[in-house]
């Protein structure tokens, strides 16, 4: 249940105030009884002694007929009962009743201390009255020894009064101070609440969104910190949302001015932020919250977006007749997913056109060259002199073309076939091939053939590690002088090395990088001579590619070159 702080305040005062009533009650009166008694006792003995001195005579002489007259006449100005009592305990004489009814008293307390000779004094209740009295003893002292004893007696009722009134006025003074307190408790529970209901409705508004809410600060004190805190938190959630709805609005700018469908995916796969031209290709006026599954039907857009990679990833997906370059990149700080959709379909029929064009030329090229090639050897047979010279550049440069065309026609071959035909394959064999090919070649420069590893099989495309190889013994051969060619072959779990490694002239660090670009030559005039095409190694390097391994160099110019070609065992699911 909830306590208004009024209450608490006034609960604490009451409390205190009602411990300190009863504390202060509970302690005045047993002073004040005690201080009261004390107060009559030495009333009575004030009395006592000069009637003591007055009677003496008479108990000595044992007169009681005077003595109880005295004692009567003494009673009857005053409010003490006065008792004379002998050595035995028998009543001599008594202000209020006849001697002779009463009981003996000689083992009353008060009697008995009187008897030692000292005052006795005594509280005791009586059942007859109803109430406590105080009585005082003095000894009457003869020659040796106590011959009687006065008693004076008095009824202690007044204390009784009196503690009665003390505690009206007591409560009288409780009930001035818990008005008072109640008055306290009203006015501190206002000046402490009403600030802190301020702040507390202040912070429902601003719960509630109104993030221009704030409290004036009131009072110089803990309560100021905390509204001068609030409104400080008030201001920079109102600055921060400023921002956040700053960066929103341009967020939503650039995403609706892009030309390329983008949207923003949810861990669940649903559109939380996307652009005009994403609506547009979907086909529907509003994605919001929609799967992208119920909006792009592509399996391979299902596969990228399915890729637990943290990096972005990309790759073509077919949308509508159209083709497409999807990227999925993730959000740094969240789950969320941003996919952009770039329309290739114009480039990828360029590419298509340029393909089959350079596949056409080349294919149209192939009849005249070899008529070329053909009629120049011939008339080479017949010629002499300058026209043999003619001839034999002719022949050089027919050729080179040749090469060219063929070297292009692979090229253009391996882009058909993305796809390896993967099946096992004898590195023995291959390399046995592809060195044959050379032999005469290696032999007439005079050069050393060494072949080291293998007794292997590997999973791959037979067709396209021929191509790689070629290529690299091609080189090596025609860029060696003197010296040797090894070819090396290694196999570690599922990953061949192959290594085709020359003593010829080398390759400068800087061309390095760049050998493997298509038409890339380190020296024109040495490749023209050489019969080189600049197309020999970017064949390499995509067939490796292709076959889903990597070829790199390593080369001291004047010293040799090894070129290392790294592949995998496919399985028939990567082909
Ligand atoms: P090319 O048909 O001209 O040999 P490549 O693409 O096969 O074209 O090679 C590109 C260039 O790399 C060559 O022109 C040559 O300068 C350099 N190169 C390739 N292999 C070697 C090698 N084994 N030794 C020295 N240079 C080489």
């Amino acid at each position: 249940m909830r306590k208004p702080l009024f209450l608490k305040i006034f609960a604490g005062y009451t409390l205190v105030t009602l411990t300190m009533s009863i504390l202060m009650l509970v302690f005045s009166s047993s002073v004040i009884r005690t201080s009261y008694r004390d107060v009559t006792a030495k009333r009575l003995e004030y009395e006592g002694i000069p009637l003591r001195a007055l009677i003496a005579p008479l108990v000595q002489r044992r007169d009681l007929a005077a003595l109880n007259r005295t004692v009567r006449e003494f009673g009857s100005s005053t409010d003490a009962r006065i008792t004379i009592i002998d050595p035995q305990g028998v009543v001599l004489a008594d202000s209020e009743r006849d001697p002779s009814t009463m009981d003996n008293h000689a083992h009353r307390p008060e009697v008995e201390q009187a008897m030692s000779g000292k005052t006795g004094r005594s509280i005791r209740y009586s059942a007859t009255l109803k109430k406590d009295f105080l009585y005082l003893a003095l000894p009457f002292d003869g020659a040796r020894k106590v011959i009687g004893v006065l008693r004076l007696s008095i009824p202690l009722d007044h204390v009784d009064t009196l503690m009665k009134s003390l505690l009206a006025h007591l409560a009288l003074i409780t009930a001035g101070i818990l008005a008072v307190s109640l008055a306290m408790a009203a006015m501190i529970s206002h000046v402490v609440s009403a600030p802190i209901k301020e702040l507390a409705r202040a912070s429902g508004r601003l719960a509630s969104g109104d993030l221009s809410i704030r409290v004036p600060p009131a009072r110089n004190d803990e309560i100021r910190d905390l509204t001068e805190a609030f409104n400080h938190m008030a201001e920079s959630l109102e600055r921060s949302f400023r921002e956040f709805s700053a960066r929103k609005d341009e967020l939503e700018t650039i995403v609706s001015s892009v030309s390329e469908a983008l949207f923003v995916l949810d861990a669940q796969g649903r559109l939380t932020v996307y652009n005009d031209a994403a609506l547009r290709l979907a086909g529907v006026a509003n994605a919001q919250g929609r799967y992208y599954w119920e909006l792009f039907r592509s399996k391979d857009m299902g596969a990228l977006l399915e890729s637990t990679s943290p990096d972005q990833v990309s790759g073509e997906v077919e949308l509508g007749g159209k083709t497409f370059l999807c990227s999925v990149g993730r959000v740094p700080s969240g789950d969320e997913r941003v996919v952009t959709l770039h329309d290739i379909t114009d480039l990828k029929r360029m590419e298509r056109y340029k393909k089959e064009l350079v596949v056409n030329v080349s294919h149209e090229l192939r009849t005249p060259l070899a008529a070329i090639k053909g009629f120049a050897e011939t008339c080479l047979d017949e010629a002499g002199g300058e026209m043999r010279e003619h001839l034999l550049v002719i022949l050089r440069h027919t050729n080179r073309l040749i090469s060219i065309v063929n070297d292009l026609l692979v090229l253009s071959e391996m882009d058909e076939r993305p796809m390896p035909k993967v099946q096992d394959t004898r590195i023995d064999d291959l390399a046995g091939n592809v060195t044959a090919l050379y032999a005469q070649r290696i032999e007439d420069k005079g050069l050393d053939l060494a072949w080291e590893g293998g007794g292997f099989s590997l999973r791959t495309d037979p067709f396209l590690v021929e191509q790689i190889l070629i290529n690299l013994v091609d080189n090596a051969v025609k860029y060696t002088e003197r010296g040797s060619i090894t070819v090396r072959a290694s196999k570690q779990g599922r990953t061949t090395t192959i290594e085709v490694t020359d003593t010829g002239i080398g390759i400068p660090r800087e061309h390095q990088r760049r050998i493997f670009e298509r038409f890339y030559v380190v020296d024109k005039s040495r490749s023209r001579s050489t019969g080189g095409t600049g197309l020999g190694l970017s064949i390499a390097r995509n067939a490796a590619t292709i076959l889903g391994g990597a070829i790199e160099v390593e080369s001291m110019p004047g010293s040799g070159t090894t070129f290392r070609v790294t592949l995998p065992d496919l399985e028939p699911r990567d082909a």
